[in-house]
């Protein structure tokens, strides 16, 4: 039976569960606080710079893939992706720095040079590790996780023991290499996707998998281009779209959900999912006696960091890879700063992207797009001469070590931080990615895609299962749309 669904926002997870539902002969409004669909995939275009304002590594190309064909569409219908090679160079310091090679053979080649026998053990290391993302695709991902059971169940129990899925994957990393830079390397997807390599487990190896095997990917129009692509998925499939529009009630009967209240106007509904972060929607938009977790139990999480972003425009061409690291930094005293005594790091490692290597279309000719992020921990005091303090250091350590002028040529230069993405995502702390993956808030340990008090409230996103990441904001759309219509059913 058709039923009316509302969607709270338009994110990734939002579109693709508003996408699966109306395929299947479902009403669907999504409704959005803000003017435009995509949630964290925005761009920002001013002075004919353009820049991707959230995230800019496209990594497991499968998922997309597999979201695209659920609606027999393939992904080169939207955009096509190019591999980037170097993946990304590694600034470990004044004339040292590593670049990761697409060639396996290179690569091995160069980690033998830092390490005798780290190309083996890389070997050994990717082999596991892509044993793991098969796991992880085949039997974690997709799972609802409402409940233990659902992997006790499962002949994945054999193998999380075999495969060490929860071992720290610090611990994981050390047991195949001893060099620090080999260890740094391997840890940054951890630190920037989530939490403390000693707090995450083994099972997100995945990572490594995903960037050295299987690529990192550009893709034409930048990654805007993704959340277009899911836009026009869901408007094929007849999804209506409400913007400007924040929802500030979830309004009930009794102990149902009959639609949501967004400034002044109600919205009636059979179902509702909420996209919008899951605190948000909570401590916002649900009487107390309704909420699945409270405050406290909001505060004890290990939220994902915040970013400090700056997206500037260079008025001349400089040498730096697509993506590139600057690890030149206390690793480990950063990690620190962000999870254990979260405060202003003081000499932070961070991250940059310069799409314009890649896609001349997002620069004037002579120019480039320069977008840096320095991950902080969430929750921080954020004024505008903090932001400005960073980005000078940034620039200058740049400078240094990548023995260019880049200050001189700045023609156009914008922050973003914590502020801004409470005021733009109505975001827990500022967080800029969800929840950290920790052993604690793995699978059916993270806060649950069904309202427990409330027969037909549901939540997709970063902050439900199965995590952070644009490939886990499809899958949680895909597995919070199965959970509705197996209950409807
Ligand atoms: C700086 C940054 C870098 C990142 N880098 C990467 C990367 O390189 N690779 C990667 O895969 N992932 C990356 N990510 C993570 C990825 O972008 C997110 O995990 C994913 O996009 C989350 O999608 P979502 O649908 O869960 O949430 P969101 O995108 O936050 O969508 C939620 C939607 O709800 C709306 N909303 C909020 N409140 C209301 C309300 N009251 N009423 C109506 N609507 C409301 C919001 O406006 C938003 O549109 C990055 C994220 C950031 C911020």
């Amino acid at each position: 039976m058709s039923k009316d669904i509302i969607v709270v926002g338009s994110g990734l997870a939002g579109m693709a569960c508003a996408s699966y539902l109306a395929k299947n002969n479902h009403s669907v409004t999504v409704i959005e606080k803000n003017s435009t669909y995509g949630g964290r995939l925005q761009s920002i275009s001013k002075n004919g710079y353009t820049f991707d304002s959230g995230p800019s590594w496209y990594w497991m190309p499968d998922i997309f893939d597999s979201f695209f064909a659920d609606f027999g569409k393939s992904t080169s219908d939207f955009y096509d992706l190019k591999r980037i090679n170097p993946g990304y160079r590694v600034y470990f310091g004044d004339d040292d720095t590593f670049d990761l090679e697409e060639d396996l053979i290179l690569l091995k080649n160069r980690l033998d040079d830092l390490e005798e026998g780290a190309g083996d053990s890389l070997q050994k290391y990717l082999d596991d590790a892509k044993e793991k993302y098969n796991v992880a695709v085949q039997k974690f991902m997709y799972k609802p996780s409402l409940s233990p059971l659902e992997y006790i169940k499962s002949d994945l129990i054999k193998r999380i023991g075999r495969l060490n899925l929860f071992r720290p994957i610090s611990k994981h990393i050390r047991d195949h290499f001893s060099d620090p830079k080999i260890i740094q390397m391997l840890e940054f997807p951890s630190l920037l996707l989530g939490a403390k390599p000693s707090d995450t487990p083994a099972l997100y190896s995945i990572m490594n998998y995903a960037d050295i095997v299987l690529g990192t990917w550009y893709p034409s129009g930048g990654i805007r281009s993704v959340a277009k692509a899911v836009y026009e998925v869901a408007r094929s499939v007849g999804v209506n779209f409400v913007f400007d529009s924040p929802i500030d009630e979830i309004l009930l009967q009794g102990k149902k959900v009959k639609g949501v209240m967004a400034t002044g106007n109600s919205y009636n509904g059979d179902i509702v999912v909420a996209n919008a972060d899951y605190h948000h929607v909570e401590q916002k938009m649900l009487p107390k006696k309704f909420r699945n977790y409270s405050e406290s139990y909001w505060s004890n999480r290990t939220m994902s960091p915040s970013a400090l972003l700056f997206y500037v425009g260079l008025n001349n061409k400089i040498e730096i890879p697509h993506h590139a690291l600057f690890f030149d930094t206390d690793f480990n005293q950063h990690a620190k700063d962000i999870y254990d005594h979260p405060k202003w790091p003081e000499s932070p490692l961070f991250y940059t992207s310069c799409t314009s290597k890649s896609d001349p279309n997002v620069a004037p000719e002579s120019g480039e797009t320069l977008f840096i992020l320095i991950p902080v921990a969430t929750n921080l005091i954020d004024k505008e001469e903090t932001r400005k303090k960073y980005f000078d250091q940034v620039i200058s350590r740049m400078e240094l070590l990548t023995k260019q002028k880049i200050a001189d040529h700045i023609e156009f230069y914008e922050s973003y931080g914590h502020k801004n993405f409470i005021s733009d995502f109505n975001s827990f702390q500022g967080n800029a990615y969800g929840l950290a993956n920790t052993l604690f808030q793995t699978a059916f340990l993270k806060p649950k895609i069904k309202n427990k008090k409330i027969s037909n409230l549901y939540y997709t996103g970063q902050l439900t299962v199965p995590g952070p990441g644009m490939p886990p904001a499809l899958v949680s759309g895909k597995v919070v749309a199965d959970q509705v219509m197996s209950d409807i059913k």
